[in-house]
């Protein structure tokens, strides 16, 4: 089958249970990672995704890859690639909001996934959209998703619900597509207005190459013999510019000497989109780049977190970062607590997410001393993630000054 690039990022969003995971395998065919929603000590933010085709297949509406039959349309037409998305499925509440606002992934539009047998909006419904308000999202598609729940009647009245809560926003006019994503009901339709509604990314080409390292993994079976081995790989997305097979790369903030950071050079070997070798990875998509690295280093995520690029391109390393900080808006309206000196809260800055020790607070610039290092630009978007009782929460957003 043909091949293009994916030309856009597209993020589920939604209240835990609505949905979101189905969905995004309705929609793709593949599973992509269930996970808790808990962010543990010493976590890796995993992200899953899939890549999406949506086809034609001369129908009234798209199919998607999840509705092919051994790559076959259903009515037996040969499918016509319309476009290629990439579809970001976050595991829990709090690393969406912390992938989002520290541009991790640049989201070009968002699923809603809504269950049509509960209120609107559940409390994460509520701030899933005004997270999407503050990054500047305005691409949205609603999938009121468990159709399969509810009467015609409870249907309407929560198709309602949806339209009072999107009423006066930059959403009000977001289509709205009832589905089953368990039964794959009306999926196409909702391939059909993702094709349509979210815009295609002008990919920034023309920039230094900056990839954003997502997840890593060693892709060899146990036991493997060592001639056999296939090279590390990098699993994430070009935030600008393009990688090339054979492309030299520089990987930050590398390896932790007793000196400091050293960056890891090595090369790039293939590149892949779910499955299609590509020659050149391009920004808008989520991408596999296997590399001539020792597969040991990037087995288990290892390497999530740090940006690749040109050698000499990257941004700097940090071990310490100053933070000037605002409160997340949260529904209810509720005031964090200031942070605190002497305080271990989780930095996410990029694709990074690390521990660190608040060293001071003066007005709201928090320094913060980081157990690893992360590579960023000044002024880059950062994220304080903190333990309220129990649970690790968002509490303040801003920008990194170094
Ligand atoms: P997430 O937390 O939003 O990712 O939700 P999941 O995709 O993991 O789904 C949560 C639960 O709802 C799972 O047990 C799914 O099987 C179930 N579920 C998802 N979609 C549907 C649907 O369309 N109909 C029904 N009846 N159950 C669904
Ligand atoms: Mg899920």
């Amino acid at each position: 089958m043909t091949f293009v690039y994916p030309d856009a990022i597209v993020s589920t969003a939604g209240h835990v249970d609505h949905g979101k995971t189905q969905t995004t395998y309705a929609l793709s065919g593949v599973w992509v990672m269930r996970h808790s929603e808990e962010i543990k000590k010493a976590m890796t933010i995993k992200l899953g995704y899939a890549q999406v085709g949506i086809y034609d297949c001369g129908d009234e509406y798209y199919y998607s890859d999840g509705l092919l039959q051994d790559g076959k349309c259903p009515n037996g037409n040969e499918p016509k690639l319309v476009r290629m998305i990439s579809l970001l499925d976050v595991p829990g509440h709090e690393v969406l909001v912390a992938t989002m606002v520290s541009d991790a992934a640049v989201v070009d539009g968002a699923v809603m996934v809504v269950d049509a047998s509960q209120p609107v909006p559940q409390p994460q419904t509520a701030e899933h959209f005004a997270v999407l308000d503050v990054i500047g999202v305005r691409h949205m598609v609603v999938a009121q998703n468990k159709i399969d729940l509810v009467t015609r009647e409870k249907a309407i009245e929560n198709y309602q619900q949806i339209r009072e809560f999107l009423r006066g926003t930059w959403a009000e006019k977001a289509k709205v597509v009832p589905i089953s994503a368990l039964h794959k009901v009306n999926i196409d339709v909702l391939a059909t207005y993702l094709a349509k509604e979210i815009p295609r990314r002008e990919a920034e080409t023309g920039k230094p190459a900056r990839f954003s390292v997502l997840r890593s993994f060693n892709v060899n079976p146990p036991g493997t013999p060592p001639e056999k081995l296939r090279g590390g790989v990098l699993g994430g997305t070009l935030l600008q510019g393009v990688l090339r097979v054979g492309d030299e790369i520089e990987i930050r903030p590398g390896l932790k000497l007793e000196k400091g950071y050293q960056p890891i050079r090595t090369k790039v070997l293939s590149i892949e989109y779910s499955g299609h070798k590509v020659e050149e990875a391009r920004p808008g998509g989520l991408v596999g780049i296997m590399t001539g690295l020792d597969p040991a280093l990037t087995k288990a995520d290892a390497l999530a977190g740090a940006v690749a690029g040109k050698p000499g391109t990257l941004p700097p390393v940090w071990t310490a970062v100053e933070i000037e900080t605002r409160p997340m808006p949260r529904m209810g309206g509720e005031k964090p607590e200031p942070i605190k000196q002497g305080e271990t809260v989780l930095v996410a800055v990029g694709p990074a997410t690390v521990f660190g020790v608040v060293q001071s607070v003066k007005k709201d610039v928090a320094t913060v001393a980081l157990k690893k290092a992360v590579c960023a630009e000044q002024g880059a978007k950062a994220v304080l993630i903190r333990q309220v009782k129990t649970r690790w929460i968002v509490t303040h957003y801003g920008v990194l000054r170094g």
